[in-house]
C-alpha cells in the first residue's frame, strides 16, 4: 500500500499547463526524488500535495484515504510535513522554544488542561520536550538550542526549519530544494542527514533538489517532470539513462556531471 499517492492531477495557470495527468506514489519510509527543469511543475505538485493549491482534476491519497479536500493544517495533522522557502520562526523566541511552540500549535492538548496543568497536559508537555531533544540531536542543532533566529545564519535557519517540521512527527516529509542557499559544506552533509532522518524517524521523504549529485545519491526512486508531465520514473540509474530525461533536462547539464556521481 502506498503511503502517499496522486491520481491524474491536472492544474493550469492561465495558458500554462503546470501539472498534466500526474500520478506518483511513495511508499512508507522511502526516499523519492523529483527532478525536472525550472518551471516543470515540481513546486506546484508539492503545493497540491500540501493543500495550498487545488488541482482542476485528480486526487491526493494518504494511506489510501482521499485527502484532496483537506485543508493544509489537516494534512499536516495527518502526517504531511512540509518546509517552505520562506522561514517562519518567532524571532523573539529561542530555537528550543520555536520547536515547542510549533508542537503546541500542532498537537494542542486542550487549553483548559494546559491552564489547569492537568496530568494529560504535563504528559504532553514532557513528550514534546523529549521530541525537541531528539530532533535537536538528530539535526545537530543542540549548540543553537538557546539562540534566537536573528543570531543564526541562513543555512542554520533552514536546518531549524527542518527541525520544526520533524518535531511534528511527519509520516512523509516534502522538501523543496533544501540545499538552495546553504553553504557547500552544509549541502554535502544533507544527503547523509536525510538518510539518517528516514532511518531514525521512519518517515518517507519526497525531495525536490537542484543539486543533481545530491538528489541522485540519496533517492531510491526518482520521478522526472517536464512541462507538468511525468516523463520518466525508476531508479536514479534508469531515470538518468532515459532519453526523454536526457534531452529535456540532463542534456542541458553535462552528462559527465551526472555520470560522475
Ligand atoms: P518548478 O518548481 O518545477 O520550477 P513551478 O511548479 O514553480 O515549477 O511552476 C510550473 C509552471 O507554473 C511554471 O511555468 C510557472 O511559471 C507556473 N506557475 C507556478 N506558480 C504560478 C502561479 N502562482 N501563478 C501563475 N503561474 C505559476
Ligand atoms: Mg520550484
Amino acid at each position: 500500500m502506498s503511503l502517499l499517492r496522486t491520481e491524474g492531477l491536472d492544474l493550469r495557470f492561465g495558458g500554462v499547463v503546470a501539472l498534466d495527468d500526474v500520478s506518483i506514489s511513495i511508499d512508507e519510509g522511502e526516499i523519492v526524488g523529483l527532478l525536472g527543469p525550472n518551471g516543470a511543475g515540481k513546486s506546484t505538485l508539492f503545493n497540491v500535495l500540501s493543500g495550498l493549491l487545488a488541482p482542476a482534476s485528480g486526487s491526493v491519497l494518504l494511506s489510501e484515504r482521499d485527502i484532496s479536500r483537506a485543508l493544509p493544517y489537516e494534512r499536516a495533522l495527518a502526517g504531511l510535513g512540509r518546509t517552505f522557502q520562506h522561514i517562519k520562526l518567532f524571532p523573539g523566541h529561542t530555537v528550543e522554544e520555536n520547536l515547542l511552540i510549533a508542537q503546541h500549535r500542532h498537537l494542542r492538548s486542550s487549553v483548559l488542561a494546559a491552564m489547569l496543568r492537568l496530568p494529560s497536559w504535563r504528559r504532553d508537555e514532557a513528550e514534546a520536550r523529549d521530541r525537541v531533544d531528539a530532533v535537536l540531536e538528530l539535526i545537530d542543532l543542540e549548540r543553537y538550542r538557546h539562540h534566537r533566529p536573528g543570531e543564526l545564519s541562513y543555512g542554520t535557519l533552514r536546518f531549524v526549519e527542518l527541525a520544526v517540521v520533524l518535531s511534528l512527527q511527519p509520516r512523509v516529509l516534502l522538501l523543496d530544494e533544501p540545499a538552495s542557499g546553504i553553504a557547500q559544506r552544509e549541502a554535502e552533509a544533507l544527503g547523509p542527514l536525510l538518510r539518517e532522518i528516514r532511518d531514525v524517524l521512519g518517515c518517507a521523504i519526497f525531495l525536490i533538489e537542484h543539486d543533481m549529485p545530491l538528489l541522485l545519491s540519496v533517492s531510491e526512486r526518482v520521478y522526472a517532470l517536464d512541462f507538468g508531465k511525468v516523463i520518466a520514473h525508476g531508479t536514479p540509474e534508469e531515470v538518468t539513462a532515459d532519453d526523454h530525461v536526457l534531452s529535456s533536462y540532463l542534456g542541458r547539464t553535462r552528462r559527465t556531471d551526472v555520470a560522475a556521481n
